[in-house]
């Protein structure tokens, strides 16, 4: 837990500090025993309640960084977050992820690709390259769900749902014919679809099934 409200301190104190406030290690003590004190109040984890309190705070206008989605934006999500990397694909947007890649080869990774990254490990925020934002890099706290993962960096970097991406890779999709793509579709999904994608960086085939559509549905209440 500790190390969970080190992260937060430091995130408190970026916002408090961005927006020029004055006695930073002040407010960032105050925002602390807001949330211990909801924690205690509400029988929630502080982790949980360490998440409210910053977020009611970034949505104010003092603290709101003025900021839209940039037209490109990827992530690179450390070896915990491959779910996080899927959903990301899915709602449109590129998340690269890796097995088991080690804290060094994410940061050589992240800057190869001009890639923020995401990650559960506040031992990887504690980095210097981090820490001063020359990688830049977004923490969460590890007791969230994927969809709260998911939710949580929508909000932080004002994402909107896009077209779907490639979920194995990232890639962008394009749509082809499917006359093309007779031998690589089933052949009752090819009678009953019209609709055919191919990604362009993997070349996976992709059409809109059962499981694309729940995925969809999921993403359109990120939105609200
Ligand atoms: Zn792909």
């Amino acid at each position: 837990m500790s190390r969970i409200l080190k992260a937060y301190q430091t995130r408190f104190r970026s916002l408090l500090g961005a927006a020029g406030a004055r006695r930073i290690e002040q407010g960032v003590e105050w925002l602390v025993e807001k949330a211990e004190r909801a924690s205690l109040r509400g029988g929630i984890p502080l982790a949980n309640s360490l998440t409210q309190v910053y977020e009611q705070l970034s949505a104010r206008p003092p603290f709101q960084r003025a900021r839209s989605a940039p037209a490109v934006i990827r992530f690179f999500c450390d070896a915990g977050l491959g779910g996080l990397a899927r959903w990301l694909r899915a709602a449109g947007y590129d998340a690269l992820w890796e097995a088991g890649i080690d804290d060094d080869e994410l940061l050589r990774q992240a800057v190869r690709h001009s890639a923020v990254i995401l990650t559960t490990d506040s031992m990887l925020m504690e980095r210097r390259v981090l820490r001063d934002g020359v990688i830049p890099g977004f923490w969460m706290p590890p007791t969230l769900t994927i969809a709260g993962q998911l939710r949580l960096v929508f909000r932080e970097f004002a994402l909107a749902p896009r077209d779907s991406r490639c979920m194995s890779c990232g890639g962008e999709l394009r749509r082809v014919a499917k006359e093309a793509l007779q031998e690589r579709i089933p052949p009752r999904t090819y009678r009953w679809l019209e609709e055919f994608f191919v990604c362009n960086r993997c070349d996976k085939v992709f059409w809109h099934g059962t499981h694309w559509e729940r995925i969809r549905s999921e993403l359109e209440t990120l939105g609200r």
